[in-house]
């Protein structure tokens, strides 16, 4: 099979799993945003997924990524920060990247912001650790409402050079879990940290990144907006 054909079955098989999700849980056609999670696959089958209609990409390590970037050259492609975000590495990922998921204290908010040499906002995402787990970044569900509003504010009265960034919403990598019971339950706080962090500070945060090959159909139904696809779109990662 030619990598274009590869290309074209995986990402119908993707979009009909997203399209039978969000149809099973009432939600619109078209409101989850599938992200292919391209870390360690090469730049000649990114390109083939591009061509076959892939839009957004999420790299987790900057350096792989650029090198992507350079290989692929001017595609429609929006890249997307997944990764833990160091702050000596704050420059070249709001040089590189239009979203940068990993966001977990105000300093990294505030650098990508100043070093956004862009005339759009970079879009960040907060991490939530919905496990408590010392092995992944973010912040506890507990602490989550109040950093984003502090983000917020700052962003808001921050004079950015150029355009600066936007607070968008939460993403979560929480621990596998088998049943689709507790997967819906750990995405479902989630979601009621989104809503609560809006309702407490009167924001409009609209964005939950969750869900990855084992468990976006249970994301889908607790409102994942956006969803990280690695092995079930790209094939296995070795
Ligand atoms: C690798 C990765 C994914 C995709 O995981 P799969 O299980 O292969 O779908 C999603 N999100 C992040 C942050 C990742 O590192």
């Amino acid at each position: 099979m030619s990598q274009q054909q590869y290309a074209l079955e995986k990402l119908q098989a993707i979009q009909t799993r997203i399209l039978e999700a969000e149809r099973a849980s009432r939600r619109v056609t078209g409101s989850v945003t599938l992200i292919g999670a391209s870390k360690k696959q090469s730049p000649a089958l990114l390109m083939a997924f591009a061509e076959q209609g892939l839009k957004d990409v999420g790299e987790n390590y900057l350096q792989e990524a650029i090198g992507k970037q350079i290989e692929l050259g001017s595609t429609e492609l929006k890249w997307h920060f997944i990764g833990q975000i160091q702050s000596n590495k704050t420059k070249l990922i709001a040089q590189h990247f239009s979203w940068a998921h990993g966001v977990d204290r105000l300093k990294i908010a505030t650098r990508l912001a100043m070093q956004n040499p862009h005339p759009t906002p970079i879009n960040l995402m907060i991490q939530l650790n919905l496990d408590s787990e010392d092995s992944k970044g973010g912040v506890s569900a507990a602490m989550a409402p109040k950093l984003a509003n502090e983000i917020h504010e700052h962003l808001s009265a921050l004079e950015a050079p150029a355009g600066g960034a936007r607070l968008r919403g939460f993403m979560a990598i929480p621990r596998a879990r088998k049943s689709i019971q507790d997967q819906k339950a750990v995405f479902a706080r989630a979601k009621q940290t989104l809503t609560k962090t809006n309702r407490d500070f009167g924001l409009s945060l609209s964005e939950l990144s969750m869900g990855m090959s084992s468990d976006l159909e249970a994301a889908i139904h607790e409102g994942a907006t956006m969803v990280r696809i690695g092995t079930d779109l790209f094939g296995s990662r070795d």
